[in-house]
């Protein structure tokens, strides 16, 4: 399961060195803030790294799924 849904929309538009679409997985939690969480993301094709600041409802529908993600890459 890829989430590029997750990221900025021009995050969205950005594509791998050979043009395909990026296959963004969660690597890791950067930070929270009282309305946001960060999450690090990392294509797993090319390597690119990118971040998105979740909003709450955002976060927790999709926490589950991260946090499974984070514990197998970490
Ligand atoms: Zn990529």
């Amino acid at each position: 399961m890829k989430f590029n849904h997750l990221l900025p929309r021009w995050e969205q538009k950005h594509k791998c060195p050979d043009g395909s679409e990026h296959y963004y997985l969660p690597t890791s939690h950067i930070e929270a803030t009282l309305k946001h969480v960060a999450v690090r993301f990392r294509c797993k094709k090319c390597g690119r790294i990118t971040a998105a600041f979740l909003n709450e409802p955002t976060y927790y529908t999709n926490k589950k799924i991260i946090d499974k993600y984070i514990g197998e890459v970490e």
